[in-house]
């Protein structure tokens, strides 16, 4: 999403997080053809849907850089224990180092950042029926300040650390909205091996699979984790009180001019399996008359100014 914000957006978290608090408009729900086609009017007349919108929180573990060995070494469990207590003396100047050696522009979402900003949300659109989450769930420069912190670590490590924190995100707005699900895309930084840098059908893609899909509703957790261990991608009913609405994440991160390979390679057949995956999941809700949603992290388009490469797309424009 551009760095913009609508005039009834919520706008906190780190600079560039956008959160919407909606009321869906009777239009916005998917209307059942059949009653439609009975009683049109009816059908669209009164009803909406609270639910929530938000982008690239970029959580960063790494705020406390005493914590981290803490983290690195508990599971995700216990992790709300340990960002909870008392920041170490020396936080300021630790963080200040890090975000130095980093080259770090702005301060993303600390733990406490995080925790006001749900109560925030909640307060905003106590009811919300569903969450979606377009991509970005962790720090920038998670690599940089991974290896800062952890230089003695094992290969596997990293990836290990990202999935945490994906848990952890996936977690905290789980408990904030119990039984709401959570829609959520990965994007550019939420990779295991590096910003803008995946490979298909990756352990990494399996294991985060298995976090998104958890808070799914359940006909589809399944389906879902199994699309995303592909590419990232998945397609999902959303649940009542949405009807007959599929919504399809796209992770569309191999569409990127950024995008590489673990290794530094392109993979154009990556890249062309995504695309037919999207074109069938499209011709099946034509076919099952549902009504689509698209989600992913970088919106497709073009970016005209000169200072930008001809070929960046859109969202490459509002990133970093
Ligand atoms: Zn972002």
């Amino acid at each position: 999403m551009p760095n913009s914000c609508p005039s009834f957006a919520l706008r906190f978290l780190a600079p560039g997080c956008i959160c919407l608090a909606v009321t869906l408009a009777p239009g916005a729900l998917a209307q059942q053809p059949h009653a439609a086609a009975v009683h049109p009017a009816k059908a669209a007349a009164g009803q909406s849907v609270p639910a929530l919108m938000v982008s690239d929180i970029h959580f960063d573990p790494f705020h406390d850089p005493a914590k981290v060995p803490a983290l690195v070494a508990a599971p995700v469990s216990k992790w709300a224990s340990i960002l909870a207590a008392p920041d170490s003396a020396d936080q300021p100047q630790a963080f200040a180092r890090l975000q130095e050696s980093c080259h770090a522009r702005g301060v993303d979402t600390p733990f406490v950042l995080l925790r006001s900003s749900l109560a925030a949300m909640k307060s905003r659109q106590p009811d919300a029926k569903f969450i979606t989450v377009s991509g970005d769930l962790i720090a920038h420069a998670f690599t940089c300040r991974f290896a800062t912190l952890v230089p003695s670590a094992a290969p596997g490590d990293y990836q290990a650390f990202v999935v945490k924190t994906l848990s952890f995100v996936m977690d905290e707005l789980r408990s904030a909205f119990p039984g709401a699900p959570v829609y959520a895309a990965l994007g550019n930084n939420d990779t295991g091996c590096g910003d803008y840098k995946l490979d298909a059908n990756s352990e990494f893609l399996a294991q985060a699979g298995a976090v998104f899909a958890e808070g799914l509703p359940a006909a589809g957790r399944a389906q879902a984790a199994a699309e995303f261990k592909a590419t990232g991608s998945y397609s999902v009913t959303m649940a009542a009180p949405m009807r007959r609405t599929r919504l399809i994440v796209i992770n569309d991160l191999f569409l990127s001019v950024k995008y590489t390979t673990c290794g530094g390679k392109p993979d154009r057949d990556a890249l062309a399996g995504e695309l037919d995956w999207l074109r069938q999941q499209l011709a099946a809700a034509r076919k099952a008359g549902e009504k689509v949603w698209v989600m992913g992290h970088i919106p497709p388009g073009i970016i005209p100014t000169p200072r930008w490469p001809s070929s960046a797309t859109c969202a490459e424009a509002s990133r970093r």
